[in-house]
């Protein structure tokens, strides 16, 4: 065994070049020819960063979307971004979205390109990442469907020839990001695990589900201040992810409130432990990281134990962004050492 994976959960701050930094939904400071270079620079700029910091399996750190749901959802057909409407988004707060209003389609592959030149920047595994369809869902205002069921069936569709085309381009994760599984229980009991799984029917390489608590801004730290002192919400979806047939699930456990002994839940699936709090800038050491996953280590086993962070790092500043990846990579070192896996 090569010691234990690492990689990021998702995004990574783009250069200031492109959009304006620590922002989440920050506009593109470029346009036309220059925008889709400035992407591929972006891109390559990542996967250096988290090469030099010791990652293992490497993400394009979603340099080249606005946001992780309503960048894909553009580039579909069906959805008007003109006029918006005002929703209630995870049950929590409100946000102006764009509204289905016929039949939504995919007209063209929308990350398979950015993938491709992903693959020809590194040797090492590479992960992408989708919206999940019950969180498109919850991102949306559907004037057409008019069942959140259904418009997820549609989702889960193009989702899957998304990702099978992401597979042909050499992708070996791909990972649906599910935060509105820690809100809607109901609902991902009677459809959210079936959509899921639609999503990544027929994928060979390694499936993934991401599911935290959300970015460090305001909105989910008050969420997170209502929910106790121990935060349970997992402990309802777990056992029916256990069941399901995507391989491997991405928590957040880094200064959350999730008792850690809820892994066990997760029986024979992999573990992306969060180990990197991206809701604050203060860096983490290894030796942090490494506490984290050999807690962890009590409830999974070390071939099913992954290093992650606990959500994207868009909206934190690069060089922090940059240290958390290290002490990431430095932590799951310390811990790969002491069970024997890597020699050093
Ligand atoms: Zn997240």
């Amino acid at each position: 065994m090569a010691g234990i994976q690492t990689c990021i959960s998702g995004s990574l701050p783009k250069p200031e070049w492109l959009a304006e930094p620590e922002k989440l939904w920050s506009p593109w400071l470029l346009d036309g020819e220059k925008l889709i270079e400035g992407k591929k620079k972006a891109i390559k700029i990542a996967v250096e960063e988290q090469l030099k910091a010791g990652i293992s399996i490497i993400a394009d750190g979603e340099q080249t979307r606005q946001h992780f749901v309503t960048t894909f959802i553009e580039n579909l057909s069906g959805v008007d971004f003109k006029n918006k409407k005002k929703v209630r988004i995870r049950d929590r707060y409100d946000a102006d979205v764009p509204v289905v209003f016929e039949e939504v389609k995919r007209l063209k592959p929308v990350y398979v390109h950015d993938a491709r030149y992903l693959r020809t920047q590194t040797k090492l595994p590479i992960k992408y990442t989708l919206p999940g369809p019950m969180t498109m869902v919850d991102t949306l205002y559907d004037d057409y469907y008019k069942s959140r069921e259904k418009l997820a069936l549609q989702f889960a569709e193009i989702l899957n020839s998304e990702a099978k085309e992401l597979e042909a381009a050499g992708v070996n994760y791909i990972q649906f990001d599910e935060p509105a599984f820690n809100v809607f229980f109901d609902d991902v009991k009677h459809w959210g695990i079936r959509c899921l799984e639609k999503a990544a029917q027929g994928l060979k390489c390694k499936t993934v589900v991401h599911i935290c608590y959300g970015y460090g801004i305001e909105a989910n730290i008050n969420w997170k201040k209502t929910l106790g002192n121990e935060w349970r919400q997992y402990e309802n979806i777990f056992p029916l992810l256990a069941k399901s047939k995507i391989n491997q699930i991405s928590l957040e456990c880094q200064n959350s409130k999730v008792p850690i002994d809820l892994i066990k839940l997760l029986k024979g699936k992999d573990v992306l432990v969060g180990s990197i709090d991206v809701a604050t800038k203060e860096i983490e050491t290894p030796e942090q990281v490494y506490k984290t996953l050999k807690k962890a280590l009590e409830f999974v086993e070390a071939k099913n134990l992954y290093a992650c962070t606990n959500c994207g790092m868009v909206n934190l500043p690069k060089h922090v962004a940059y240290e958390k990846m290290k002490s990431l990579a430095g932590g799951a070192k310390l811990l790969s050492k002491e069970l024997g896996i890597i020699q050093e």
